[in-house]
């Protein structure tokens, strides 16, 4: 199995549907896309990470203190 956003091979099972093994959840540890194994994820290109995208990834701005 593969992660439909970036390839990498490393997926993980995080869940199991609570009756029936009617689903599982798998996340990908590279880029921690995740869905549903009743689901068939397609991810179009301009959406696609790879490393180089990944290392260039901002970091998400902090939220500021609030004012008083
Ligand atoms: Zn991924």
């Amino acid at each position: 199995m593969k992660c439909p956003r970036c390839e990498s091979d490393k997926i993980k099972k995080i869940a199991d549907a609570p009756v029936g093994n009617a689903w599982e959840i798998h996340v990908c540890e590279k880029c921690w896309y995740s869905w549903r194994s009743t689901e068939s994820p397609v991810v179009i290109d301009k959406f696609k990470l790879d490393d180089e995208k990944i290392a260039k990834m901002g970091v998400i701005p902090p939220i500021p203190p609030l004012k008083k």
